[in-house]
């Protein structure tokens, strides 16, 4: 997608601070964290929004669970505690329509978010 900013991201047309990579999914800094860990996980197959993602999906949004794991305990945030959370459609607080999970961790989280 052209005009996809996070397609743009995974094609390396944008600047990016990638922290994991692999053949189907890519994780890179929030330009704006909201917390002291703040990535972005994401499909590089270009999915809008968590309402098109389809039974064939089921494993790699598994895999986007385990690198969440992963990046938690690489940052040390995985014992204090964490959040992974993807915002739908506009009421939802989605800004970008390429499906993502935000990690967010290194201080206490509220609940329930605005
Ligand atoms: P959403 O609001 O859709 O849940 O999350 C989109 C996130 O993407 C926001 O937290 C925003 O700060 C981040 N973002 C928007 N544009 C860019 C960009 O060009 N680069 C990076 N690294 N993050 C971006
Ligand atoms: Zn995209």
């Amino acid at each position: 997608m052209e005009d996809c900013i996070f397609c743009q991201i995974i094609a390396g047309e944008m600047e990016s601070e990638i922290v994991y990579e692999d053949e189907d999914v890519i994780a890179f800094k929030d330009i704006e964290p909201q917390a002291p860990v703040h990535f972005l996980i994401l499909p590089k197959k270009h999915i809008p929004t968590l309402l098109d993602l389809k039974e064939e999906d089921n494993k790699l949004i598994g895999h986007i669970y385990q690198i969440a794991n992963q990046l938690a305990r690489q940052e040390e945030i995985a014992e204090d505690g964490f959040r992974v959370v993807s915002n739908c459609n506009e009421a939802g607080g989605q800004t970008v329509d390429h499906i993502h999970y935000h990690l967010l961790g290194g201080r206490n989280l509220q609940w329930p978010p605005g």
